[in-house]
């Protein structure tokens, strides 16, 4: 309690300063991973960007050499939260409305990739138009949710072929329902793209419905018995990397180790930490998935 008091009084004579206090230590001491959470958004228990990026703030906090500074409402009020960012991720809701592609946002972010920072987007965060975003988002994280091309069925992947990766550590076979999307807009033959989290979906799943629009489309029904990535990674050339993670509509997915295990491990490899052996451990509870709800 005394250290706090403290640290406020630190963070008060800082500010009366106008220094950045985002982050308070050396930016060569630690890692410096940024979550934004988009606004609230669909029903109770979906699309909860706060609630979870709180849960991941507050399960990183134990990885030792990570600081995580965490937004809410869709941006930082300070583009200065940015500086010196080792590693960016956005939980939000995207589209047209996604707030990356807002004012000159884009020309923020590519100047922060051009320094080597790493990027990662979650769920609908993943899906920019192609003509404003699509370009940048297959260069920093290797594909995009592309609208008619890419689809939004619920459904339950397993995921029983895990591969040899560091974010697989400490990762079991999983099954979790969750608006998994696929058929994602890679770049040509995914150059540089991992696959981590790949199953098959049904031929039932490909036909729909999807959840927006509903479908089916021909190019997916087609494509019948053939694998889809729904979670990948990226090494940039310019030495950042880049993750995509589909899933993400349900709160209570967190509740699931395996799952909340292998985001966390995600954003650890992003900022260019080691993922521990057995993985981010952390517990959540029942109560925990209630905790930070939008209204
Ligand atoms: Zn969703």
């Amino acid at each position: 309690m005394k250290n706090k008091r403290w640290l406020l009084l630190v963070c008060f004579f800082l500010n009366s300063f106008n220094v950045e206090t985002v982050f308070a230590n050396d930016p060569n001491e630690s890692k410096r991973l940024v979550l934004v959470a988009g606004g609230p958004s669909h029903n109770a228990g979906e699309h909860e960007h706060r609630a979870g990026i709180l849960l991941m703030e507050r399960c990183l906090t134990g990885v030792s050499g990570l600081e995580v500074s965490t937004h809410f409402d869709g941006w930082p009020s300070d583009d200065r939260a940015f500086e010196h960012a080792d590693a960016i991720h956005l939980f939000m809701d995207g589209g047209h409305r996604h707030p990356v592609i807002q004012e000159d946002r884009l020309q923020l972010m590519q100047q922060l990739i051009d320094n080597g920072t790493s990027f990662g987007a979650m769920h609908y965060a993943v899906e920019v138009p192609k003509d404003d975003g699509g370009e940048q988002f297959m260069d920093w994280i290797g594909g995009y949710y592309e609208t008619h091309f890419s689809v939004n069925p619920f459904w339950e992947p397993h995921f029983d072929n895990l591969p040899n990766h560091p974010v697989m550590r400490g990762v079991e076979p999983f099954s979790v329902r969750d608006e998994w999307y696929f058929s994602i807009r890679f770049r040509n033959d995914k150059v540089g793209v991992t696959p981590l989290l790949v199953d098959t979906p049904s031929d039932d799943t490909r036909r729909g419905p999807y959840v927006s629009p509903r479908g089916p489309y021909d190019h997916i029904v087609e494509q019948k018995g053939k694998s889809e990535i729904v979670s990948w990674v990226v090494e940039r050339k310019d030495g950042g990397r880049g993750f995509g993670f589909t899933g993400g509509h349900f709160h209570e997915n967190w509740g699931d180790e395996n799952f909340r295990k292998y985001v966390l491990n995600a954003l650890v490899w992003l900022t260019g930490l080691d993922v521990p052996d057995t993985g981010v451990q952390c517990e959540v509870t029942q109560a925990d998935l209630l905790e930070n709800l939008d209204d």
